[in-house]
């Protein structure tokens, strides 16, 4: 009865004190956007376009990606859509993109880091979307994952500017990205964690070796730290710095990120409910004394520990 409660509250995510947090979904397929029932997420903080590439021989045309991408636009009816470029390799292999014969793969051409090897694809994909916001009249948000430097950054936001794409974004999923966060965002409109990855590398510690689970741990203080740091430069700047990662999706974690200053929130859209319901519990200033209690702590486990008795006694 309580999730059903939870779950018909289709109100915008906000604290107590009605400081704004937007409550997004990652999706993967215009299936996916279609089941999003209206009102009760605030739209899509992650489509996952490398879905549409998977299992093929070759690339969808341009043609092909701009029916997925006006499909979704419209099946959104405008609400807000973060798209996320192409992030084929490592746990994401490709047949027509990725090297077989890397050593490292999750360190090696993945991501954005394609555009050394296979330049087109990006250029069709950024075109693609170009004409579904044409055929729409409606803007996505783009954004590239695996950005490392500051000039890739750069050149990714002048490509998706050269096809009429208006807010550019990167993720910050790499450690480089986070210590350097600010410089990024002077080069781009938002940024959006990628905490699954930036765990991964902050911890050195492979995304799918489950008998190290303890060590990426999203509560580990080093991975809390990029993000504060990432977080703090998002405020400074003035532009929207979300988290697409799965740290959104667990609600102590997302008092902790609102506390900290992050400005969306994308999950899958069942884990939307109970985040919505935990933060409506604090005000921002409560918010940010559950986020200094973490940050505070020396070990993962007591950083949530930390976390969990800062909250209110209502979660
Ligand atoms: C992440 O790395 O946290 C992320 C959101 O992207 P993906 O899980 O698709 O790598
Ligand atoms: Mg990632």
């Amino acid at each position: 009865r309580v999730a059903r409660q939870l779950a018909e509250d289709t109100s915008a995510g906000a604290t107590a004190d009605g400081h704004p947090v937007n409550l997004l979904a990652n999706i993967g397929t215009a299936e996916d956007a279609d089941r999003l029932a209206v009102g009760s997420v605030e739209g899509v903080g992650l489509f996952r376009t490398e879905v549409l590439f998977l299992g093929r021989a070759t690339a969808p045309t341009r043609e092909e990606q701009a029916a997925v991408y006006t499909r979704v636009l419209t099946s959104l009816g405008g609400r807000k859509l973060v798209v996320r470029t192409l992030d084929a390799g490592a746990d994401k292999p490709l047949a027509f993109a990725t090297q077989p014969d890397e050593e490292n793969p999750a360190l090696g051409i993945r991501g954005y880091r394609l555009v050394r090897t296979a330049p087109e694809l990006l250029e069709t994909q950024l075109g693609a979307l170009a004409d579904a916001q044409e055929a729409t009249g409606v803007e996505p948000w783009v954004m590239a994952p695996m950005i490392a430097t500051v000039g890739e950054a750069r050149d990714f936001a002048a490509a998706a500017r050269r096809h009429g794409i208006r807010t550019v974004g990167v993720m910050v999923e790499v450690p480089a990205a986070a210590l350097r966060a600010e410089a990024i965002l002077a080069e781009v409109d938002f940024v959006s964690m990628g905490t699954n990855d930036l765990a991964q590398y902050v911890m050195a510690t492979d995304r799918l070796c489950g008998e190290l689970s303890d060590l990426i741990s999203l509560w580990q203080p080093a991975v809390l730290d990029l993000v504060a740091a990432t977080a703090a430069a998002g405020e400074r700047t003035g532009k929207p710095a979300g988290v697409c990662g799965e740290s959104a999706s667990d609600p102590v974690m997302a008092v902790v990120l609102t506390g900290l200053g992050v400005t969306s929130l994308s999950m899958a859209p069942a884990a939307v409910p109970t985040v919505r319901y935990a933060i409506a519990q604090h005000t921002r200033e409560q918010a940010q004394a559950v986020a200094r209690a973490a940050l505070g702590a020396d070990t993962a486990d007591a950083a949530r520990a930390a976390a969990v008795a800062a909250l209110r006694p209502e979660v």
